[in-house]
């Protein structure tokens, strides 16, 4: 189960239904959307981690990737993963790109410029149950 955006409302409802039923789920956050109005703090983003659930990257600063050139691509991930790196200990692994958007020369980064920065590349959805 994955949830996009890192608003309060993920830490406040979702987290305590998954608590619930004994689950965990991937939270795609845009890092600079953390301790501002209406979204999750930091504390709150380790909090959910400690709980086993992962925070994934969906950017920095949450553009429409489509129409951002190669270098803003990659500022937007290397800001998001230094950002999660703090939060997780380990670079992200889980990538949502907002919107659902991405290209062929996007979703093909990693490997034609070798940022390393996602260990797997998700352009979509992926499942995690625990
Ligand atoms: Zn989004």
């Amino acid at each position: 189960m994955t949830f996009d955006d890192g608003t309060i409302d993920h830490y406040t409802t979702v987290i305590p239904l998954l608590a619930q039923f004994n689950m965990s789920a991937i939270f795609y956050i845009s890092t600079a959307k953390l301790d501002t109005g209406g979204y999750i703090t930091s504390r709150q983003a380790r909090e959910m981690i400690d709980n086993g659930n992962i925070l994934g990257s969906h950017t920095h600063t949450h553009p429409r990737l489509l129409i951002k050139g190669i270098p803003q691509i990659i500022e937007e991930l290397e800001v998001s993963a230094q950002v999660l790196q703090k939060l997780h200990g380990a670079r992200p692994t889980h990538f949502a790109p907002p919107g659902g958007l991405y290209n062929e020369d996007f979703n093909v980064l990693p490997q034609k410029q070798d940022t390393g920065h996602f260990g797997r590349w998700i352009g979509g959805i992926t499942v995690i149950l625990k």
